[in-house]
């Protein structure tokens, strides 16, 4: 396994790779990894010739006061868990090189961005989709995969490479629970153990909402409420946003049609988690 530091090696190894006729499949992390991002890594093994793993903490997606120092780090663990998963090549930018002294450009789509975690999070997106462009035209993959668990992240990137005429295929990969439902997140270290026990309500909250659906309710506001009620009954859990969209727009929607997006944010302590299930009616 090959590691690489600088961004033109990074791309002069990209050149190479796609002159001898490989496929590269990339997938873009933020590091401390975890069963979510090795599935991600063999979702892309099975799709391509070469897989490429980052590994950057990007300041530009994380707002003042968030938790972007205390952001968890292990690279050795994450070199080993990448080795073994069959990543072929970790790209590892550091954040001088990735904005230098003067950098003034950024990537941003409207309207997409507006909602959910983007009214919560201002700048995160734009942070996001700049992170990525510049990702992408450093590793100059044929595939990149992103997982559904950042629901609103992998629409946005997907409108962003369709947007730019980015020469890549955005590949999205389900969510990877723990047994109790809880979606791995790299911010579950942040939990303690009442905490990480109260956090299953996250995803038993998404399966209410599903239940409800399937039993014939069609107002989001009463799905929406259901799921307010279950999480409220977790002392330390704090609601950041509760939200049905459709999949398209990711406008919020009162009467449920067609495929919808059901959305949670919640603080747990320290740790902001969030999850999503898509639903068709
Ligand atoms: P992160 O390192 O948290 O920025 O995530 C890197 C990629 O892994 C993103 O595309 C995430 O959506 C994806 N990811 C994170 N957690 C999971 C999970 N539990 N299941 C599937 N994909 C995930």
């Amino acid at each position: 396994m090959q590691i690489i530091h600088p961004i033109s090696g990074m791309q002069r190894t990209a050149d190479a790779l796609r002159a001898s006729g490989r496929r590269i499949g990339f997938v873009p992390t933020m590091g401390y990894l975890h069963e979510g991002h090795a599935s991600l890594i063999r979702h892309a093994r099975k799709q391509s010739n070469e897989v490429i793993v980052s590994i950057f903490v990007n300041p530009a997606q994380f707002g003042p006061g968030e938790d972007y120092q205390a952001y968890p780090r292990d690279l050795d663990r994450d070199l080993r868990l990448i080795r073994e998963t069959g990543g072929d090549i970790v790209f590892i930018p550091s954040a001088e090189e990735m904005y230098p002294p003067g950098f003034a450009t950024s990537v941003h789509v409207e309207g997409l961005t507006e909602g959910l975690c983007g009214a919560s999070r201002p700048g995160h997106f734009r942070g996001v989709t700049t992170v990525v462009a510049k990702l992408l035209t450093a590793v100059k993959p044929h595939l990149a995969v992103f997982g559904q668990k950042d629901a609103q992240q992998a629409l946005v990137i997907r409108r962003m490479v369709r947007d730019l005429n980015l020469d890549a295929e955005v590949l999205i990969a389900p969510t990877v629970r723990e047994p109790d439902g809880l979606a791995m997140s790299s911010r579950n270290i942040y939990l303690s153990p009442e905490e990480r026990i109260e956090a299953g309500g996250l995803y038993q909250a998404l399966r209410l909402a599903r239940k409800m659906v399937q039993a014939g309710e069609r107002e989001a506001p009463k799905i929406i409420q259901k799921m307010r009620d279950l999480l409220s009954e977790r002392p330390s859990a704090r609601i950041d946003y509760i939200s049905i969209v459709d999949t398209q727009g990711l406008k919020p929607m009162d009467r449920l049609t067609g495929e919808v997006l059901v959305a949670v944010a919640v603080r747990f302590g320290r740790a902001r988690l969030i999850d999503n299930v898509i639903l068709n009616l």
